[in-house]
Protein backbone atom coordinates (compact mmCIF):
# COMPACT_ATOMS: atom_id res chain seq x y z
CA UNK A 1 0.00 0.00 0.00
CA UNK A 2 0.90 3.59 -1.15
CA UNK A 3 0.93 5.43 2.13
CA UNK A 4 2.45 8.94 0.35
CA UNK A 5 -0.91 9.98 -1.02
CA UNK A 6 -4.27 11.59 -0.46
CA UNK A 7 -7.67 9.73 -1.60
CA UNK A 8 -9.88 12.77 -3.02
CA UNK A 9 -12.70 12.94 -5.53
CA UNK A 10 -11.98 9.00 -6.11
CA UNK A 11 -8.04 9.64 -6.86
CA UNK A 12 -4.74 8.90 -5.09
CA UNK A 13 -3.05 12.43 -5.09
CA UNK A 14 -0.12 13.84 -3.55
CA UNK A 15 -0.06 16.46 -0.98
CA UNK A 16 0.00 19.82 -1.77
CA UNK A 17 2.37 20.83 1.28
CA UNK A 18 5.63 18.32 -0.03
CA UNK A 19 5.90 17.72 3.58
CA UNK A 20 5.72 14.58 6.04
CA UNK A 21 4.10 13.28 8.74
CA UNK A 22 6.30 9.84 10.11
CA UNK A 23 4.95 7.33 11.68
CA UNK A 24 6.25 5.31 14.55
CA UNK A 25 6.28 1.70 15.63
CA UNK A 26 6.24 1.84 19.61
CA UNK A 27 7.22 -1.25 20.22
CA UNK A 28 10.32 -0.65 17.98
CA UNK A 29 10.87 2.87 18.80
CA UNK A 30 11.54 3.43 14.92
CA UNK A 31 9.82 5.45 11.78
CA UNK A 32 8.62 3.25 9.56
CA UNK A 33 6.22 4.97 7.22
CA UNK A 34 5.03 8.30 6.49
CA UNK A 35 1.87 10.22 5.49
CA UNK A 36 1.17 13.59 3.64
CA UNK A 37 0.88 16.37 6.05
CA UNK A 38 -1.96 17.94 4.27
CA UNK A 39 -2.94 21.36 4.48
CA UNK A 40 -5.93 23.69 3.92
CA UNK A 41 -5.92 23.52 -0.37
CA UNK A 42 -6.05 19.40 0.30
CA UNK A 43 -9.04 20.35 2.78
CA UNK A 44 -10.57 22.41 -0.02
CA UNK A 45 -9.85 19.80 -2.92
CA UNK A 46 -11.88 17.26 -0.70
CA UNK A 47 -14.46 19.26 0.47
CA UNK A 48 -15.45 20.49 -3.05
CA UNK A 49 -14.81 16.66 -4.23
CA UNK A 50 -17.74 15.75 -1.37
CA UNK A 51 -19.90 18.47 -2.14
CA UNK A 52 -20.18 17.38 -5.29
CA UNK A 53 -21.04 13.81 -4.93
CA UNK A 54 -23.45 14.93 -2.26
CA UNK A 55 -26.76 15.50 -4.66
CA UNK A 56 -26.36 11.97 -6.68
CA UNK A 57 -25.64 9.63 -3.60
CA UNK A 58 -27.95 11.34 -1.57
CA UNK A 59 -30.58 10.44 -3.99
CA UNK A 60 -29.16 7.06 -4.20
CA UNK A 61 -32.31 4.07 -2.70
CA UNK A 62 -30.66 3.03 0.90
CA UNK A 63 -30.98 -0.41 -0.85
CA UNK A 64 -28.43 0.64 -3.11
CA UNK A 65 -26.21 2.13 -0.35
CA UNK A 66 -26.12 -0.85 1.30
CA UNK A 67 -25.38 -3.13 -1.43
CA UNK A 68 -22.10 -1.07 -1.51
CA UNK A 69 -21.87 -1.35 2.21
CA UNK A 70 -21.99 -4.64 1.89
CA UNK A 71 -19.27 -4.87 -0.74
CA UNK A 72 -17.11 -2.79 1.50
CA UNK A 73 -17.27 -4.83 4.42
CA UNK A 74 -16.59 -8.19 2.39
CA UNK A 75 -13.47 -6.31 1.24
CA UNK A 76 -12.34 -5.06 4.91
CA UNK A 77 -12.58 -8.53 6.10
CA UNK A 78 -10.66 -9.88 3.35
CA UNK A 79 -7.97 -7.06 4.98
CA UNK A 80 -7.82 -8.66 8.48
CA UNK A 81 -4.26 -10.04 8.05
CA UNK A 82 -3.05 -6.71 7.01
CA UNK A 83 -5.29 -4.88 9.63
CA UNK A 84 -3.79 -7.09 12.45
CA UNK A 85 -0.18 -6.25 11.18
CA UNK A 86 -0.97 -2.18 10.89
CA UNK A 87 -2.16 -1.88 14.50
CA UNK A 88 0.86 -3.80 16.15
CA UNK A 89 2.84 -1.32 14.22
CA UNK A 90 1.32 1.77 14.23
CA UNK A 91 -0.39 1.55 17.85
CA UNK A 92 1.55 -1.17 19.71
CA UNK A 93 -1.43 -3.19 19.87
CA UNK A 94 -1.05 -6.79 20.94
CA UNK A 95 -2.10 -9.48 18.02
CA UNK A 96 -4.79 -11.05 19.86
CA UNK A 97 -6.40 -8.05 21.02
CA UNK A 98 -5.46 -5.93 17.47
CA UNK A 99 -7.54 -9.21 15.77
CA UNK A 100 -10.50 -8.83 18.51
CA UNK A 101 -10.95 -5.45 18.73
CA UNK A 102 -9.28 -3.54 16.25
CA UNK A 103 -10.76 -6.08 13.27
CA UNK A 104 -13.44 -8.65 14.12
CA UNK A 105 -15.55 -6.14 16.34
CA UNK A 106 -15.55 -3.57 13.64
CA UNK A 107 -16.81 -5.74 11.17
CA UNK A 108 -19.84 -6.55 14.03
CA UNK A 109 -20.05 -2.77 13.72
CA UNK A 110 -20.29 -2.34 10.14
CA UNK A 111 -23.07 -5.36 10.09
CA UNK A 112 -25.05 -3.74 12.28
CA UNK A 113 -25.68 -0.18 10.56
CA UNK A 114 -26.02 -2.08 7.55
CA UNK A 115 -28.59 -4.38 9.55
CA UNK A 116 -30.21 -1.66 11.21
CA UNK A 117 -30.18 1.28 8.23
CA UNK A 118 -33.73 0.34 7.45
CA UNK A 119 -35.05 0.92 10.68
CA UNK A 120 -34.27 4.39 11.06
CA UNK A 121 -37.31 6.28 10.54
CA UNK A 122 -36.66 8.28 7.29
CA UNK A 123 -40.63 9.91 7.25
CA UNK A 124 -42.97 9.92 10.22
CA UNK A 125 -46.38 10.97 10.26
CA UNK A 126 -47.63 13.82 12.87
CA UNK A 127 -50.88 14.89 13.80
CA UNK A 128 -50.44 17.63 10.66
CA UNK A 129 -47.66 17.19 9.26
CA UNK A 130 -44.85 14.64 7.63
CA UNK A 131 -41.76 14.70 9.17
CA UNK A 132 -38.86 13.30 6.50
CA UNK A 133 -35.25 13.01 7.74
CA UNK A 134 -32.72 13.87 4.92
CA UNK A 135 -28.86 13.48 5.52
CA UNK A 136 -26.86 16.38 6.40
CA UNK A 137 -24.60 17.09 3.31
CA UNK A 138 -20.55 17.16 3.46
CA UNK A 139 -19.44 15.29 7.20
CA UNK A 140 -15.76 16.34 8.29
CA UNK A 141 -14.76 12.89 10.27
CA UNK A 142 -11.91 13.77 12.74
CA UNK A 143 -10.87 10.72 14.72
CA UNK A 144 -7.88 9.73 17.59
CA UNK A 145 -5.29 7.21 17.30
CA UNK A 146 -5.97 4.84 19.98
CA UNK A 147 -8.67 3.19 17.90
CA UNK A 148 -7.27 3.56 14.47
CA UNK A 149 -10.03 2.15 12.35
CA UNK A 150 -13.01 1.71 15.37
CA UNK A 151 -13.42 5.41 15.53
CA UNK A 152 -13.49 5.85 11.78
CA UNK A 153 -16.44 3.36 11.36
CA UNK A 154 -18.34 4.97 14.07
CA UNK A 155 -19.02 7.99 11.71
CA UNK A 156 -17.98 7.17 8.61
CA UNK A 157 -20.32 4.36 7.89
CA UNK A 158 -23.06 5.43 9.37
CA UNK A 159 -22.46 9.10 7.86
CA UNK A 160 -22.10 6.87 4.25
CA UNK A 161 -25.18 5.27 4.74
CA UNK A 162 -27.81 8.18 5.44
CA UNK A 163 -26.75 9.62 2.36
CA UNK A 164 -24.16 12.20 3.15
CA UNK A 165 -20.66 12.58 1.84
CA UNK A 166 -17.30 12.33 4.03
CA UNK A 167 -14.07 14.10 4.36
CA UNK A 168 -11.90 12.06 6.97
CA UNK A 169 -8.97 12.95 8.94
CA UNK A 170 -7.58 10.12 10.87
CA UNK A 171 -4.98 10.55 13.72
CA UNK A 172 -1.58 11.72 12.75
CA UNK A 173 -0.40 9.08 14.18
CA UNK A 174 -1.88 6.38 13.71
CA UNK A 175 -3.00 7.03 9.80
CA UNK A 176 -1.54 3.92 8.36
CA UNK A 177 -4.97 1.42 8.80
CA UNK A 178 -7.05 4.45 7.26
CA UNK A 179 -5.76 3.44 3.72
CA UNK A 180 -6.72 0.40 4.02
CA UNK A 181 -10.17 1.24 4.84
CA UNK A 182 -9.85 4.13 1.61
CA UNK A 183 -8.76 1.55 -0.55
CA UNK A 184 -11.98 -0.58 -0.11
CA UNK A 185 -14.34 1.98 -0.34
CA UNK A 186 -12.82 2.67 -3.90
CA UNK A 187 -12.64 -1.14 -5.11
CA UNK A 188 -16.27 -1.75 -3.54
CA UNK A 189 -17.38 0.80 -5.72
CA UNK A 190 -18.35 3.77 -3.97
CA UNK A 191 -18.89 6.81 -6.62
CA UNK A 192 -16.09 9.56 -6.80
CA UNK A 193 -16.31 12.30 -4.20
CA UNK A 194 -18.92 9.79 -1.77
CA UNK A 195 -15.56 9.30 0.46
CA UNK A 196 -12.16 11.68 0.79
CA UNK A 197 -9.52 11.20 3.21
CA UNK A 198 -7.14 13.91 4.11
CA UNK A 199 -3.99 13.39 6.21
CA UNK A 200 -2.46 15.60 8.88
CA UNK A 201 -2.21 17.38 11.83
CA UNK A 202 -5.20 18.87 13.88
CA UNK A 203 -4.33 22.56 14.12
CA UNK A 204 -3.89 22.64 10.81
CA UNK A 205 -6.14 19.89 7.97
CA UNK A 206 -8.51 19.46 11.40
CA UNK A 207 -8.77 23.34 11.71
CA UNK A 208 -9.43 23.62 8.08
CA UNK A 209 -12.32 21.15 7.90
CA UNK A 210 -13.43 22.98 11.12
CA UNK A 211 -14.06 26.08 9.05
CA UNK A 212 -14.68 24.87 5.50
CA UNK A 213 -17.85 26.60 4.42
CA UNK A 214 -18.43 23.00 2.33
CA UNK A 215 -18.21 21.46 5.37
CA UNK A 216 -21.67 21.07 6.78
CA UNK A 217 -21.09 18.95 10.13
CA UNK A 218 -17.74 18.46 12.11
CA UNK A 219 -17.53 14.61 14.00
CA UNK A 220 -15.35 15.01 15.92
CA UNK A 221 -13.96 12.25 18.61
CA UNK A 222 -10.80 12.85 21.06
CA UNK A 223 -9.90 14.85 23.63
CA UNK A 224 -12.36 16.86 25.39
CA UNK A 225 -9.55 19.90 24.63
CA UNK A 226 -9.44 19.49 21.43
CA UNK A 227 -13.52 18.41 20.95
CA UNK A 228 -13.89 22.10 22.50
CA UNK A 229 -11.49 23.74 20.47
CA UNK A 230 -13.05 21.90 17.09
CA UNK A 231 -16.48 22.98 18.12
CA UNK A 232 -15.93 26.52 18.92
CA UNK A 233 -14.39 26.98 15.33
CA UNK A 234 -17.36 24.84 13.33
CA UNK A 235 -20.00 27.07 15.36
CA UNK A 236 -18.69 30.18 13.66
CA UNK A 237 -20.47 28.85 10.29
CA UNK A 238 -23.56 27.19 12.15
CA UNK A 239 -21.87 23.45 11.55
CA UNK A 240 -23.55 20.52 13.04
CA UNK A 241 -21.39 19.37 15.62
CA UNK A 242 -20.82 15.86 17.25
CA UNK A 243 -18.42 15.22 19.95
CA UNK A 244 -17.24 11.79 21.30
CA UNK A 245 -15.01 12.76 24.11
CA UNK A 246 -12.76 11.64 26.67
CA UNK A 247 -13.69 9.62 30.15
CA UNK A 248 -12.57 8.90 33.89
CA UNK A 249 -15.32 5.67 34.17
CA UNK A 250 -15.99 4.62 37.67
CA UNK A 251 -16.57 0.63 38.03
CA UNK A 252 -18.66 0.00 41.28
CA UNK A 253 -18.24 -3.74 43.01
CA UNK A 254 -21.12 -4.61 45.40
CA UNK A 255 -20.21 -6.92 48.36
CA UNK A 256 -19.63 -9.81 46.83
CA UNK A 257 -18.06 -13.61 48.28
CA UNK A 258 -15.61 -13.83 44.72
CA UNK A 259 -14.28 -11.08 43.17
CA UNK A 260 -12.36 -12.79 40.55
CA UNK A 261 -14.31 -12.30 37.70
CA UNK A 262 -15.23 -8.43 38.62
CA UNK A 263 -11.35 -7.99 38.76
CA UNK A 264 -11.43 -9.65 35.10
CA UNK A 265 -13.86 -7.47 33.67
CA UNK A 266 -12.23 -3.95 35.39
CA UNK A 267 -8.54 -5.03 34.34
CA UNK A 268 -10.24 -5.78 29.88
CA UNK A 269 -11.07 -2.28 30.73
CA UNK A 270 -8.32 -0.46 31.96
CA UNK A 271 -5.37 -2.60 30.92
CA UNK A 272 -5.98 -3.85 27.51
CA UNK A 273 -5.12 -1.33 25.06
CA UNK A 274 -2.30 -0.26 27.46
CA UNK A 275 -5.33 1.85 29.05
CA UNK A 276 -5.94 3.86 25.65
CA UNK A 277 -9.38 3.55 26.12
CA UNK A 278 -12.10 6.23 26.39
CA UNK A 279 -14.21 3.93 27.69
CA UNK A 280 -11.44 2.88 30.31
CA UNK A 281 -13.06 2.12 33.77
CA UNK A 282 -10.20 3.62 35.37
CA UNK A 283 -11.64 4.59 38.82
CA UNK A 284 -12.71 1.38 40.85
CA UNK A 285 -14.48 1.91 43.74
CA UNK A 286 -14.83 -1.23 46.46
CA UNK A 287 -16.87 -1.69 49.74
CA UNK A 288 -14.32 -1.35 52.61
CA UNK A 289 -14.95 -3.93 54.48
CA UNK A 290 -13.27 -6.52 51.82
CA UNK A 291 -10.62 -4.47 50.87
CA UNK A 292 -7.91 -7.41 51.77
CA UNK A 293 -9.77 -9.88 50.10
CA UNK A 294 -10.25 -7.49 47.00
CA UNK A 295 -6.49 -6.20 46.79
CA UNK A 296 -5.35 -10.20 47.01
CA UNK A 297 -7.75 -10.49 44.16
CA UNK A 298 -6.02 -7.94 42.07
CA UNK A 299 -2.24 -8.55 42.57
CA UNK A 300 -2.90 -12.35 41.50
CA UNK A 301 -5.41 -11.73 38.56
CA UNK A 302 -2.92 -9.02 37.42
CA UNK A 303 -0.42 -11.85 36.31
CA UNK A 304 -3.15 -12.91 34.21
CA UNK A 305 -2.27 -9.51 31.92
CA UNK A 306 1.34 -10.67 30.45
CA UNK A 307 3.16 -7.40 29.32
CA UNK A 308 5.21 -7.62 25.98
CA UNK A 309 6.17 -7.51 22.38
CA UNK A 310 3.04 -7.07 20.18
CA UNK A 311 3.85 -10.00 18.08
CA UNK A 312 3.51 -12.77 20.82
CA UNK A 313 0.22 -14.04 20.57
CA UNK A 314 0.17 -14.84 24.71
CA UNK A 315 0.86 -11.12 25.13
CA UNK A 316 -2.27 -8.81 26.35
CA UNK A 317 -0.53 -5.52 27.14
CA UNK A 318 1.65 -3.72 24.51
CA UNK A 319 3.57 -0.70 24.94
CA UNK A 320 1.80 2.58 24.97
CA UNK A 321 1.27 4.19 21.40
CA UNK A 322 3.90 6.79 21.78
CA UNK A 323 7.20 9.10 23.67
CA UNK A 324 4.68 11.73 24.82
CA UNK A 325 1.91 8.88 25.86
CA UNK A 326 4.76 7.51 27.82
CA UNK A 327 6.10 10.43 29.41
CA UNK A 328 2.31 11.87 30.33
CA UNK A 329 1.92 8.76 31.59
CA UNK A 330 4.46 8.51 33.88
CA UNK A 331 4.33 11.67 34.86
CA UNK A 332 0.70 11.04 36.55
CA UNK A 333 1.66 7.69 38.16
CA UNK A 334 4.97 9.97 39.54
CA UNK A 335 1.75 12.68 40.61
CA UNK A 336 0.02 10.30 42.45
CA UNK A 337 3.09 9.01 44.42
CA UNK A 338 3.82 12.66 45.36
CA UNK A 339 0.08 13.08 46.50
CA UNK A 340 0.39 9.85 49.00
CA UNK A 341 -1.32 7.77 46.84
CA UNK A 342 0.19 3.93 47.54
CA UNK A 343 1.34 1.70 44.43
CA UNK A 344 -0.03 -1.51 44.57
CA UNK A 345 1.20 -2.89 41.66
CA UNK A 346 4.02 -1.20 38.97
CA UNK A 347 4.75 1.83 39.18
CA UNK A 348 7.19 4.39 37.73
CA UNK A 349 7.94 2.85 34.28
CA UNK A 350 11.76 2.21 33.39
CA UNK A 351 13.33 4.78 30.35
CA UNK A 352 12.04 3.21 27.72
CA UNK A 353 15.02 1.26 25.64
CA UNK A 354 13.43 -1.53 23.19
CA UNK A 355 9.76 0.32 23.46
CA UNK A 356 7.67 2.37 25.11
CA UNK A 357 5.96 -0.19 28.03
CA UNK A 358 4.21 1.25 31.04
CA UNK A 359 3.13 -1.98 33.43
CA UNK A 360 -0.38 -1.86 34.43
CA UNK A 361 0.09 -0.18 37.81
CA UNK A 362 -2.69 -0.17 40.49
CA UNK A 363 -2.99 2.80 43.47
CA UNK A 364 -4.97 2.00 46.46
CA UNK A 365 -5.72 4.97 48.98
CA UNK A 366 -6.63 7.28 46.19
CA UNK A 367 -8.83 10.53 47.28
CA UNK A 368 -10.89 12.36 45.64
CA UNK A 369 -8.92 15.68 45.63
CA UNK A 370 -5.94 13.58 43.59
CA UNK A 371 -4.75 14.59 40.47
CA UNK A 372 -4.70 11.01 39.29
CA UNK A 373 -8.32 10.55 40.70
CA UNK A 374 -9.44 13.65 38.34
CA UNK A 375 -7.58 13.59 35.03
CA UNK A 376 -8.23 11.14 32.32
CA UNK A 377 -4.68 9.16 32.46
CA UNK A 378 -5.36 7.49 29.37
CA UNK A 379 -2.86 4.81 30.56
CA UNK A 380 -2.89 0.88 32.26
CA UNK A 381 -3.42 2.57 35.63
CA UNK A 382 -6.03 2.13 37.97
CA UNK A 383 -7.20 3.70 41.16
CA UNK A 384 -9.16 2.21 43.98
CA UNK A 385 -11.34 4.34 46.14
CA UNK A 386 -13.26 2.50 49.38
CA UNK A 387 -16.86 3.10 50.15
CA UNK A 388 -18.70 2.44 53.44
CA UNK A 389 -22.12 2.75 52.32
CA UNK A 390 -24.04 2.63 48.61
CA UNK A 391 -24.33 6.38 48.88
CA UNK A 392 -20.84 7.05 49.21
CA UNK A 393 -20.07 4.85 46.39
CA UNK A 394 -22.73 6.34 43.66
CA UNK A 395 -21.15 10.05 45.05
CA UNK A 396 -17.71 8.96 44.42
CA UNK A 397 -18.78 7.30 40.70
CA UNK A 398 -20.39 10.57 40.11
CA UNK A 399 -17.83 13.03 41.70
CA UNK A 400 -16.51 13.95 37.87
CA UNK A 401 -16.33 15.76 35.05
CA UNK A 402 -17.11 13.46 32.70
CA UNK A 403 -19.72 10.59 32.06
CA UNK A 404 -18.67 8.46 29.50
CA UNK A 405 -19.21 5.16 30.62
CA UNK A 406 -19.35 3.19 34.28
CA UNK A 407 -20.05 -0.31 35.14
CA UNK A 408 -21.44 -1.96 38.84
CA UNK A 409 -20.77 -5.81 39.47
CA UNK A 410 -22.74 -7.55 41.94
CA UNK A 411 -26.15 -8.77 42.61
CA UNK A 412 -28.09 -8.01 40.30
CA UNK A 413 -31.09 -5.79 41.36
CA UNK A 414 -29.20 -3.66 43.69
CA UNK A 415 -26.59 -3.48 40.81
CA UNK A 416 -29.48 -1.84 38.36
CA UNK A 417 -30.46 0.34 41.31
CA UNK A 418 -26.91 1.44 41.72
CA UNK A 419 -26.20 1.78 38.03
CA UNK A 420 -29.48 3.77 37.68
CA UNK A 421 -28.36 6.63 39.80
CA UNK A 422 -25.04 7.05 37.76
CA UNK A 423 -24.62 10.07 35.48
CA UNK A 424 -22.72 8.30 32.22
CA UNK A 425 -24.05 7.27 29.00
CA UNK A 426 -23.33 3.75 29.29
CA UNK A 427 -23.56 1.55 32.08
CA UNK A 428 -22.13 -1.86 32.39
CA UNK A 429 -23.72 -4.78 34.94
CA UNK A 430 -21.78 -7.61 35.67
CA UNK A 431 -19.74 -8.22 32.65
CA UNK A 432 -22.63 -7.53 30.17
CA UNK A 433 -21.97 -8.07 26.25
CA UNK A 434 -21.60 -4.74 24.82
CA UNK A 435 -24.47 -4.45 21.88
CA UNK A 436 -23.96 -2.21 18.85
CA UNK A 437 -27.38 -1.31 18.54
CA UNK A 438 -27.21 0.61 22.04
CA UNK A 439 -26.67 4.58 21.84
CA UNK A 440 -23.11 5.21 22.72
CA UNK A 441 -21.77 8.71 24.23
CA UNK A 442 -21.55 10.73 26.91
CA UNK A 443 -22.72 13.06 29.56
CA UNK A 444 -21.24 15.74 31.02
CA UNK A 445 -17.86 16.64 29.34
CA UNK A 446 -17.28 13.21 27.77
CA UNK A 447 -19.29 14.51 24.48
CA UNK A 448 -22.72 16.03 22.77
CA UNK A 449 -24.34 13.21 20.40
CA UNK A 450 -24.66 9.69 20.01
CA UNK A 451 -23.32 7.03 17.76
CA UNK A 452 -24.05 3.00 17.14
CA UNK A 453 -27.15 1.79 15.62
CA UNK A 454 -30.07 3.59 14.74
CA UNK A 455 -29.17 6.36 16.91
CA UNK A 456 -26.13 6.89 15.55
CA UNK A 457 -26.94 7.10 11.97
CA UNK A 458 -29.89 9.62 13.43
CA UNK A 459 -27.14 11.60 13.96
CA UNK A 460 -26.39 12.23 10.57
CA UNK A 461 -29.98 13.32 9.24
CA UNK A 462 -31.82 16.47 9.75
CA UNK A 463 -35.77 17.11 10.02
CA UNK A 464 -37.87 18.82 7.60
CA UNK A 465 -41.41 18.81 8.77
CA UNK A 466 -43.82 19.64 5.85
CA UNK A 467 -46.95 20.73 6.51
CA UNK A 468 -49.28 19.04 3.81
CA UNK A 469 -52.72 19.10 5.38
CA UNK A 470 -53.44 22.55 3.96
CA UNK A 471 -56.79 22.89 2.18
CA UNK A 472 -58.12 25.87 -0.33
P1 LIG B 1 -6.91 14.65 20.34
O1 LIG B 1 -8.03 15.51 20.78
O2 LIG B 1 -5.54 15.12 20.56
O3 LIG B 1 -7.02 14.39 18.77
C1 LIG B 1 -8.14 13.78 18.17
C2 LIG B 1 -8.21 14.17 16.70
O4 LIG B 1 -8.49 15.56 16.62
C3 LIG B 1 -6.88 13.98 15.94
O5 LIG B 1 -7.17 13.61 14.62
C4 LIG B 1 -6.25 15.37 16.02
O6 LIG B 1 -5.35 15.60 14.96
C5 LIG B 1 -7.48 16.26 15.92
N1 LIG B 1 -7.36 17.56 16.60
C6 LIG B 1 -6.79 17.80 17.80
N2 LIG B 1 -6.89 19.12 18.09
C7 LIG B 1 -7.56 19.69 17.06
C8 LIG B 1 -7.95 21.03 16.76
N3 LIG B 1 -7.70 22.03 17.61
N4 LIG B 1 -8.62 21.26 15.62
C9 LIG B 1 -8.91 20.26 14.78
N5 LIG B 1 -8.54 18.97 14.99
C10 LIG B 1 -7.87 18.69 16.11
O7 LIG B 1 -7.16 13.21 20.98
P2 LIG B 1 -6.22 11.93 20.87
O8 LIG B 1 -5.05 12.11 21.77
O9 LIG B 1 -5.98 11.59 19.44
O10 LIG B 1 -7.19 10.80 21.44
C11 LIG B 1 -7.32 10.51 22.80
C12 LIG B 1 -8.59 11.13 23.35
O11 LIG B 1 -9.71 10.68 22.59
C13 LIG B 1 -8.89 10.69 24.77
O12 LIG B 1 -9.32 11.80 25.51
C14 LIG B 1 -10.02 9.69 24.60
O13 LIG B 1 -10.83 9.55 25.75
C15 LIG B 1 -10.75 10.27 23.46
N6 LIG B 1 -11.58 9.26 22.81
C16 LIG B 1 -12.94 9.36 22.93
C17 LIG B 1 -13.74 8.38 22.37
C18 LIG B 1 -15.23 8.43 22.48
O14 LIG B 1 -15.89 7.74 21.70
N7 LIG B 1 -15.80 9.20 23.38
C19 LIG B 1 -13.16 7.33 21.66
C20 LIG B 1 -11.78 7.28 21.54
C21 LIG B 1 -11.00 8.27 22.12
Amino acid sequence: MDFEKLYIGGEWVPGSTGEWIEVEDPAAMEVFARVPRGGPADVDQAARAAHEAFPAWAARPLADRIALMEQFLDIFRSQEEDIIELEMRELGAPWSFAKSSHCEYQYTRVRSYIDLAPQVPMVEKMPLSTVYREPVGVVGCITPWNYPLGQVVQKVVPALLMGNTVVLKPSQHTPLSCYLMADAFARAGFPKGVFNMVTGRGGEVGDAMASHPLIDMISFTGSTKGGIQVAQRALASVKRISLELGGKSPDIFLPMENYDDAVRSCFNSIFLNSGQTCTALSRLIIPASDRAKIEETLVRIAAEYPMGDPRDHSVKVGPVASMAQYRKIRSYIEQGIADGAHVLLGGVPDEPTHGYYVAPTIFTDVTPDMTIAKDEIFGPVLCVFTYDTIEEAIRLANDTAYGLNAAVYGPKDEAVAAAKQIQAGNVYINDSPRDTAAPFGGYKQSGLGREGGVYGMMEFTQQKALFDTYKE
